[in-house]
């Protein structure tokens, strides 16, 4: 019999997890680690919160599994309503799914149905950004700029329309107004060069997680992109998968640029780790559209069953109940100001960005160039091992293309308080000592 017999491409010496609370988790060592990037940017409440656990055991006592063809149910119901409440409405229609790939998916094929029952079936090209990340599921991955992702697969993916993300850290204007003006000239350029009028939507992550370390666009980028496709006519699509659920300090990252999308997809925090529950949010418009055309031609097993809903519910209550929100934007402030100091003391820190708990730390090995790492010395991989050895969780990424650097995300739940930030630190500053150090022997070889 194989030992392993899992099917992964990750490392051969994983710790066994053994529990888990609040933000520490255990291997089956004992070991302790702060979990300071909620295991994939994922467990937003924390882990084994009582409130959460009770509520998915109550559902499990009424009904775990209804298929929603034949119950509506009232807990499906319920967060749907909190959901739209939390847009104050901009988003008006919900549609739940079970994971971020399946919501980004789902926007894909909303926004091609729209505009087939509008009798414009030759809107069936997208817009997306280089780098950028939306899933792994075929369609998904299409709209993904992340070359080592997306490029085995070129051939069976619908591909999209590449343009560049905005990238306030290496750009080679004279501006940041600049830079985001030309982004929005050859976001333009490629929109004509393809054909406006087939154009389905063009869709952006507004704060970049795992594809750009915490990238954050502006508001008049938002406001170019937003006014490009009312231009052109076609929908703008948010993925807020990692970016939403008050992950930034605001419900969904969109309302920090005031520019209101026509769907967004979100999950991770929804669930918070505790169930997989996913959704696409949607404007009236767009549903009422495909639904007199007869319905969305769409869904899941799993879409919206009641121990998924249930679990999202109590997720929300714990995030209200707790003012996880605003604790994020206050802890997210605290946060940044420790990581902007340890990029004055360290010069492998080329860059640190994001917004509220969403913190992107860029690695370069020559800070006044921007130079990144070489990509045999696996950077990411390198700190991400340092900080493991020494109780500490980041979010590792390689660099997308060469160009920009390894990055790490730090992503810590958003219970997160001010005294455990001084403990990340803390181990982070170990970590990058030990970085640092072996970066040393890099140039001496
Ligand atoms: N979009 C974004 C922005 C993401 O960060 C992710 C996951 N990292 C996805 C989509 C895909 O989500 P999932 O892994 O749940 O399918």
């Amino acid at each position: 019999m194989s030992s392993n017999a899992l099917f992964y491409l990750t490392s051969n010496d994983m710790p066994l997890v053994s529990h888990a609370d609040g933000i520490y988790i255990w291997d089956t060592t004992g070991r302790r680690y702060i979990d300071a990037c909620s295991g994939a940017i994922t467990c937003n409440i924390g882990h084994n919160h009582p409130t959460v656990k009770r509520a998915m055991v109550e559902q499990l006592d009424k009904v775990a599994f209804s298929y929603r063809t034949q119950f509506e149910s009232q807990v499906a119901l319920d967060l749907a309503a909190r959901l739209v409440d939390l847009t104050d409405g901009e988003l008006d229609k919900v549609f739940f799914v079970g994971s971020g790939s399946e919501a980004v998916e789902s926007a894909i094929k909303l926004a091609v149905q729209y505009f087939v029952a509008k009798g414009q079936p030759e809107r069936c090209k997208f817009v997306s950004l280089r780098p950028s990340y939306h899933g792994s599921t075929i369609g998904a991955l299409g709209l993904t700029g992340y070359e080592p992702l997306e490029a085995p697969y070129r051939s069976i993916t619908l591909g999209s329309v590449k343009v560049p993300s905005p990238d306030l850290y290496r750009y080679q204007e004279a501006s940041a107004e600049e830079h985001i003006a030309s982004v929005l000239e050859q976001t333009e350029s490629a929109i004509l060069a393809a054909g406006p009028e087939t154009i389905a939507a063009v869709a952006l992550e507004p704060v970049g997680g795992a594809s750009t370390g915490g990238r954050m666009v502006t508001r008049a980028y938002m406001e170019g992109v937003r006014a490009l496709c009312d231009r052109y006519g076609c929908l703008l699509i948010m993925d807020e998968v990692l970016s939403g659920m008050g992950r930034t300090g605001a419900w969904f990252a969109y309302q920090h640029f005031g520019v209101v999308p026509d769907i967004i997809a979100l999950a991770k925090g929804l669930g918070s780790g505790y169930y997989p529950i996913a959704a696409m949010m949607a404007r009236q418009e767009l549903v009422d559209e495909v639904s007199r055309s007869g319905g969305f031609m769409h869904g899941h097993t799993y879409a919206g069953n009641p121990l998924a809903c249930a679990t999202g519910l109590a997720v929300i209550d714990v995030m209200d109940s707790e003012r996880l929100v605003s604790n994020a934007a206050e802890q997210g402030t605290y946060l940044r100001q420790q990581l902007d100091q340890l990029a004055q003391k360290y010069d492998c820190i080329g860059n640190v960005r994001g917004v509220g708990l969403l913190q992107g730390v860029e690695l370069v090995q020559d800070k006044a160039r921007k130079q990144p790492f070489p990509a045999s010395f696996n950077a990411f991989d390198k700190l991400t091992a340092l900080a493991k050895a020494r109780g500490l969780l980041i979010y590792p990424r390689r660099s997308l293309n060469g160009l920009e650097g390894d990055h790490v995300l730090i992503t810590p739940p958003l219970t997160v308080t001010a005294s455990d930030i001084d403990d990340i630190i803390a181990l982070l500053d170990d970590s990058l000592a030990a970085f640092e150090q072996a970066s040393l022997e890099l140039e001496v070889c």
